[in-house]
């Protein structure tokens, strides 16, 4: 009789799973309770489980993962559990050298639920490589796709989003077209209204929260929509009206009756972060729907909202870099001290460490840096950093594309073999027959039971052909996706929304003797 194995149960999310709105399928909870009922239906024994949260497939230094390999060496496992073989990782390499490999000498078995993946099972060997470069493949190919459905339905002047800006709805009728909100519209006019007639953001805000109108937020709560701004702060969570909900919408051009898309791009099916498109590439359909703000009203709001960058009203410009900056030497931060050319048409700003400007003066890093400097050294480091990325990626890529090709060649060449040995003693028998070395009754047998090998051998042969031909039209793909993907991943400006999403802080040194200061970033990443 058979003892009962050991099951090392293994479960993982990684901060992109987490951030996938209301699918909560990949969740920790659902991998275990899912795994528990697995072994519970079989008998087996659960040795331990094992839960690396926040971690990436393709990350080697998961605390858990390598906890579990360690038990598995040590032989106090018998078979490794997980939802799927993406769980266990993403990186070909590790499954090549783990799956393929140590678990076999160490005599583990290793089971996905999901795909199922069993190392116990014989087609498992050529399915293992498809299955972990094909995981990779398939989430590249399919946001590909979206991102052209997507922008081709932009260019035909069809709404996309999924929610309306405040003051229109969705028609009900088309949902790739807008209607005007009776409700919020009013609203919108009112914003117009009084700051063409001179009100500043302070006044308006305070008007429509004393008037308690309900803020574009709320209203899409009370709604019932699922929209969750990410930027909220707490008194636009709370359904109240704040200054940057106002300069949004009296920038937003989509009143005027043009629909503005594609603001932003995502950089790389691998991360959700979006970058900006700078505005002359925002895709515009002029009349896609009825405007709320005349021509002429929109006009003079834009005319003000220019004049106020210009003369630098203290309104929400927040640097980009703003409360990142810190001096190397003390530790305080670094503050910004504005100023203008002559005709005040160009701001300028520079960075010193607090020490100075606060007055206490006992910090030798007292010289002044260039915004424009540190701006441009960063965007450098950063374009630097994301090229770097996607060439490693493409590396990656390509390696997989030629690993899964060779592996596929390598079977072919063994069934070849294989198929031509099962010939030759088909003939071999044939000869022994009729020197009669075997009887009639053996020889019919045997030959049964060649030519039914002979005959899966063929056709797994054949399978193999055409898994190779498409692996290598994959291959030719290639390069195309690169370009894809470069296209997405190169940032011109350094903005507010890049620099939090990228960069923790930056600590400034002092000037050297000549004249260099050295900047070091922390980076997100
Ligand atoms: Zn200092």
């Amino acid at each position: 009789m058979q003892s009962v194995p050991k099951v090392g149960i293994y479960c993982r999310l990684s901060i992109e799973d987490k951030n996938r709105n209301g699918d909560d399928s990949q969740s920790i909870q659902n991998q275990k309770a899912m795994l528990r009922n697995y072994c519970l239906e079989r008998s087996w024994e659960i040795f331990d489980i094992y839960t690396d949260d926040g971690f990436s497939g393709i990350d080697r230094a998961r605390p858990a993962f390598n906890r579990l390999l360690r038990d598995c060496e040590q032989n106090r496992i018998d078979i490794v559990l997980c939802k799927d073989q993406s769980r266990f990782s993403r990186d070909t390499v590790i499954i090549e050298q783990y799956l393929n490999d140590r678990f076999l000498e160490w005599g583990i078995r290793f089971i996905g639920v999901a795909d199922n993946a069993d190392t116990d099972n014989e087609s498992y060997g050529t399915m293992r490589l498809f299955t972990s470069a094909y995981n990779e493949m398939y989430v590249k190919d399919i946001s590909a796709k979206i991102r052209r459905t997507l922008s081709c339905k932009r260019e035909q002047g069809q709404f996309i989003g999924s929610f309306a800006p405040y003051g229109y709805l969705i028609d009900p009728a088309d949902r790739h077209h807008l209607i005007i909100d009776e409700e919020t519209a009013p609203v919108v006019r009112m914003i117009f209204g009084l700051y063409v007639s001179g009100k500043g953001y302070r006044h308006i805000v305070q008007k429509l929260n004393s008037e308690a109108i309900v803020s574009p937020s709320a209203y899409k709560r009370e709604q019932g929509s699922k929209y969750i701004n990410r930027n909220a702060d707490s008194s636009s969570a709370r359904g109240l009206w704040t200054q940057s909900t106002i300069a949004r919408m009296l920038a937003n051009e989509m009143y005027t009756g043009t629909l503005v898309q594609g603001k932003s791009h995502h950089i790389s099916y691998k991360n959700k972060r979006r970058k900006k498109v700078c505005p002359a590439e925002w895709i515009r359909i002029p009349n896609a729907h009825e405007a709320i703000i005349d021509a002429d009203t929109w006009l003079r709001a834009q005319a003000r909202l220019q004049s106020n960058t210009r003369v630098g009203t203290r309104m929400q410009t927040l640097s980009p870099l703003s409360g990142k900056i810190r001096c190397a030497l003390c530790g305080r931060p670094m503050k910004r001290n504005v100023y203008y050319n002559k005709a005040k048409t160009i701001k300028y700003y520079g960075l010193q460490c607090a020490a100075y400007k606060s007055g206490a003066m006992n910090c030798p890093n007292t010289k002044t840096m260039s915004g424009k400097v540190l701006e441009q050294t960063i965007l450098d480091a950063l374009n630097s950093i994301v090229s770097q990325y996607c060439q490693t990626d493409e590396i990656r890529f390509t390696n997989i594309y030629e690993e899964q090709l060779r592996a596929l060649e390598g079977s072919l060449a063994k069934r070849l073999e294989q198929h031509a040995s099962a010939q030759k003693r088909l003939i071999q028998m044939y000869k022994d027959k009729l020197d009669g070395i075997i009887a009639e009754a053996d020889y019919s047998l045997f030959r049964q039971n060649l030519s039914d090998e002979e005959q899966s051998l063929t056709l797994h042969i054949d399978e193999l052909r055409q898994q190779i031909a498409e692996a290598r039209g994959r291959m030719e793909n290639a390069p195309g996706q690169k370009a894809l993907i470069e296209q997405y991943a190169h940032f011109d400006a350094l903005d507010r929304t890049v620099a939090d999403e990228f960069i923790d802080f930056i600590e400034i040194s002092m000037t050297n003797d000549c004249g260099e200061r050295e900047i070091h970033i922390h980076w997100k990443i």
